[in-house]
């Protein structure tokens, strides 16, 4: 059985429980997880009979390339997705349909419920995000190859970085380095925050120049093939000053502090609060503002979290980022972040870049 056969056999044995006896996955993160099909506008129906992609005319041989073990209803043109996945789920007799919640409009639900009038409708949350938080050897094969696109485009824009290079210039060179070492592209627009620029967690680029301030911190991840990495440095660019010391000094602690408390059965929430204790400790509790981390993959940002609400446990398999930060207003940001794998005993942290305040000095900027 191939991989994407397995992943949908596995979730097939999930939809009885919601009550519903086919599950139509809409979510095209979801649909790529469990065909291996990378374009896009397709559903999956599976049912415990069938499992159908409904697509259009410009995939069709893509399909038969993907994946060859599914059946595929290819509409017509000028046929509307909504009739057909109307008819397919019509001609597959399911009774009551699970449907992403997540994922489809209100607009699209409710036409499609008035078409199948017969069919009840079930919503679901997450379960096909449940099975892709635990990664197989491939995926994390996969991941790592993202980690190694962004790492090597880091270096080459870190060695080249001048300073009039703008916020924008920055992120441009990451996306071309990780284009010409052979990524599909960054993971998500890369952040990069001059100075105070670097307080606002997730700042649009701007026009300001690395000459400016200090430091700068660089948020940045590649997609590979199909999956991505994210990870976070601050450059000094100017001199260290002793708040800069400081500050950064509380945020590695916490870091490591946390990635030591990776393991498989560390209560997600518990892992964030090793961090936050860090931070609090040195009197910079209110300047974290965000979660501790979250799963990478597929997608960007993916379960588990790692937050002060989550209850769950980490499982061997799991890749989530550890990023602690803090941002004080009118002075700048300082987050570190980097990519863990959970494994049986531990955690095993993907990526490498040097991250000591001394190996984040570039010098001859001044
Ligand atoms: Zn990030
Ligand atoms: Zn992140």
């Amino acid at each position: 059985m191939s991989r994407h056969a397995d992943r949908r056999d596995r979730l097939l044995r999930l939809v009885p429980g919601t009550g519903a006896d086919g599950l139509l996955v809409t979510h095209p993160a979801n649909v790529t997880y469990l065909t291996g099909f990378t374009g896009d506008s397709s559903y999956l129906l599976l049912t415990p009979r069938e499992q159908i992609m409904i697509s259009d005319g410009r995939y069709a041989q893509q399909l038969t390339e993907e994946c060859p073990d599914l059946d595929a209803e290819i509409r017509r043109p000028g046929l509307e997705m909504l009739p057909m996945v109307a008819k397919v789920v019509d001609a597959a007799k399911v009774r009551n349909l699970a449907i992403e919640a997540a994922s489809m409009t209100v607009a699209f639900c409710s036409e499609l419920s008035q078409q199948l009038s017969g069919v009840q409708f079930t919503f679901t949350g997450s379960l096909v995000e449940g099975l892709r938080e635990i990664k197989d050897r491939e995926e994390v094969a996969q991941i790592r190859e993202a980690i190694e696109l962004a790492e090597r485009a880091f270096a080459v824009v870190r060695a080249g970085l001048r300073p009039d290079h703008t916020e924008k210039q920055i992120a441009h060179n990451l996306e071309h380095q990780i284009r010409c070492f052979g990524g599909t592209g960054c993971s998500f627009t890369p952040i990069v925050g001059v100075g105070p620029r670097g307080a606002l967690p997730h700042a649009r680029l701007s026009d300001h120049r690395v000459e400016e301030s200090d430091f700068v911190l660089i948020d940045w991840g590649a997609r590979g093939a199909l999956y991505v990495s994210d990870l976070t440095r601050v450059l000094v660019t100017g001199r260290i000053s002793p708040k800069l010391e400081r500050v950064y000094g509380v945020v590695l602690k916490a870091q490591r502090a946390a990635i030591a408390a990776i393991r498989p059965r560390a209560v997600l929430k518990d892992v964030d609060a090793v961090a936050r204790k860090v931070i609090e400790e040195a009197g910079l509790g209110k300047y974290f503002t965000h979660g501790l981390g979250h799963g990478i993959g597929l997608e960007i940002h993916e379960g588990p979290r790692l937050a002060p609400s989550q209850d769950r446990q980490l499982k061997a398999g799991m890749v989530v980022t550890v990023e602690p930060g803090v941002y004080l207003p009118q002075w700048g940001g300082v987050r570190i972040e980097d990519d863990i794998l959970v494994t049986r005993t531990g955690g095993e942290v993907l990526s490498h870049v040097a991250k000591e305040l001394d190996d984040c000095v570039l010098q001859g900027m001044r």
